[in-house]
């Protein structure tokens, strides 16, 4: 056998590519070449920091309980730069204004009684229909997929999944429910419902504690980092030879030639390489490979088009009737904003004192047309639908809309049948070449993580 380092390549340098290079850098027995289409790495995590703001042009923080993101922060050592959220309630804006979002209810779905028979959101005919949840047989039959929607709507009924369910998981997936999957996107919410006959029972009997909504010194489910999620970016950057990574890279091909890979670029130059790691969107990946037939799923799977619109304001221009930290808006109503985090609230290291800001989400599904428009004319839009449900005097003191074209995948009914076969379809014929992403097993940063870190295992495990 030959005492040769095994090469790997990673190809793209966004959460995924990152966690995957940061292993192999503390690998034995293995080189690695991190390629990088742009001349920066961290992919769709983008930070600004400006006159004291820290603006999050993409994600803007990560589920707490996954913990590989806080896992690595500690390794890379960012674990005292860590920040919760600052909890405060959410609201869901629906006709002309917002209701608060029931206590109890996770991802929409009541967990305690009160809240849910006082809320002024749902009709008392939507209440009962909810309850009907209680009495249902399971809505999955063995090892079906069926999208969120059916699934929701068969549960709880049109109006808790209209006002509640639709907008909470929209913010998430920024997708249509129904034809998201719910086993590549809630399998155990199935699991709750063989087990306990209903989702709210399933739900109650297995969620931990939630710290109360109101209580001030309670911290939230979320995390980021004091000078944005982009800084936990260069930490990682920081950690990994300069020789291993290639910034600016523009690959051309990846082909399979005996028994290892070969990488062209445009420059026409090439590399070869036992292992390769595409953590690249899917579009990208499907054409990098184009020379082999099993990618089809990557090269038409739906993602969605979205912008982030940040507005920065003096404290005093903005008169916000209603306490707390933002609000998703429900489909049925005449708004183009989908969401809104008054960020200054959440995230208090945001913002410095004396300044208000406001961050929104605008862009569906079935119609993004929004996010083709001028920069103006979003924050004149964001503003006008802002300005129904708070007084804004004047205009912000500044404002950044970033676009988010094709980015966020979207995982429809059969996805996790459709992955399966490309991965069983890559284990047989292109041995060596390891798929991870968003794209794949989660859209989540925590999720990507884990993916690009399995990667690594398996080859490590294989070497
Ligand atoms: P990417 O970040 O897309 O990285 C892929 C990399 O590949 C990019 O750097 C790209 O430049 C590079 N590349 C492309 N083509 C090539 C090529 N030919 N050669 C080499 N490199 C190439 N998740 C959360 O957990 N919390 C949030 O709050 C959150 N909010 C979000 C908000 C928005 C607006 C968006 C778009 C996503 C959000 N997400 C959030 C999801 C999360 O940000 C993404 O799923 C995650 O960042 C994807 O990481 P990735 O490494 O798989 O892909």
């Amino acid at each position: 056998m030959s005492n040769a380092k095994k090469r790997i390549a990673v190809i793209g340098g966004g959460i995924t590519g990152l966690a995957a290079a940061y292993r192999l850098e503390q690998a034995e027995g293995v080189e690695y070449q991190l390629y990088e289409k742009a001349d920066r790495l961290g992919g769709k995590i983008q930070t600004e920091l400006v006159d004291g703001f820290v603006i999050e042009r993409g994600p803007d923080s990560f589920l707490a309980r996954k913990e590989s993101m806080s896992r690595l922060a500690r390794e890379v050592g960012m674990e005292s730069e860590l920040l919760a959220n600052d909890t405060g309630q959410a609201y869901v804006l629906k006709g002309e204004r917002l209701y608060p979002i029931p206590g109890g209810a996770v991802m929409g779905i009541p967990t305690e009684i009160k809240p849910f028979l006082s809320t002024s959101l749902f009709s008392t005919a939507g209440k009962l229909r909810a309850a009907r949840d209680l009495f249902l047989s399971p809505t999955v039959k063995g090892n079906e997929d069926i999208s969120l929607g059916h699934f929701f709507r068969r549960r709880l009924g049109d109006e808790v999944v209209d006002h509640l369910v639709e907008p909470l998981l929209s913010g998430i997936y920024a997708g249509d429910l129904n034809k998201l999957s719910l086993k590549a996107t809630f399998p155990h919410f199935q699991q709750l419902e063989q087990k306990y006959g209903s989702l709210v029972r399933g739900i109650k009997a297995t969620r931990t504690p939630q710290p109360k909504a109101m209580d001030k010194k309670s911290k939230g489910m979320f995390l980021s980092f004091r000078q944005g999620l982009e800084s936990f970016v260069h930490a990682i950057e920081q950690q990994l030879d300069p020789a291993s990574v290639r910034k600016n890279a523009d690959l051309s091909f990846i082909r399979k030639e005996g028994e290892r890979y070969l990488i062209g670029l445009a420059d026409g130059t090439s590399e070869s390489f036992d292992h390769i790691i595409m953590t690249t969107p899917p579009h990208v990946t499907a054409q990098l490979l184009s020379a082999y037939p099993y990618f089809d799923y990557l090269r038409e799977m739906e993602a969605t088009t979205v912008a982030t619109v940040a507005l920065a304001f003096k404290e005093e221009a903005v008169h916000n009737p209603y306490e707390g930290t933002g609000f998703v808006a429900s489909k049925k109503s005449p708004y183009t904003i989908t969401a809104c985090t008054w960020t200054h609230k959440k995230w208090q290291h945001s913002t410095p004192p004396g300044y208000a800001l406001l961050r929104s989400y605008v862009g569906r599904p079935d119609d993004s047309s929004i996010v083709e428009q001028s920069d103006e004319e979003i924050v004149e839009t964001v503003l006008h639908d802002l300005k129904q449900i708070m007084e804004i005097e004047g205009q912000p003191e500044f404002f950044r809309v970033t676009r988010w074209r094709q980015s966020m995948p979207q995982y429809h009914v059969g996805h996790t049948f459709k992955i399966a076969k490309i991965k069983e379809d890559v284990a047989r014929n292109l041995p060596g070449l390891h798929l991870c992403g968003a794209a794949f097993e989660g859209v989540g940063l925590p999720d990507c993580i884990d993916q690009g870190e399995a990667a690594v295992a398996r080859i490590i495990q294989t070497s």
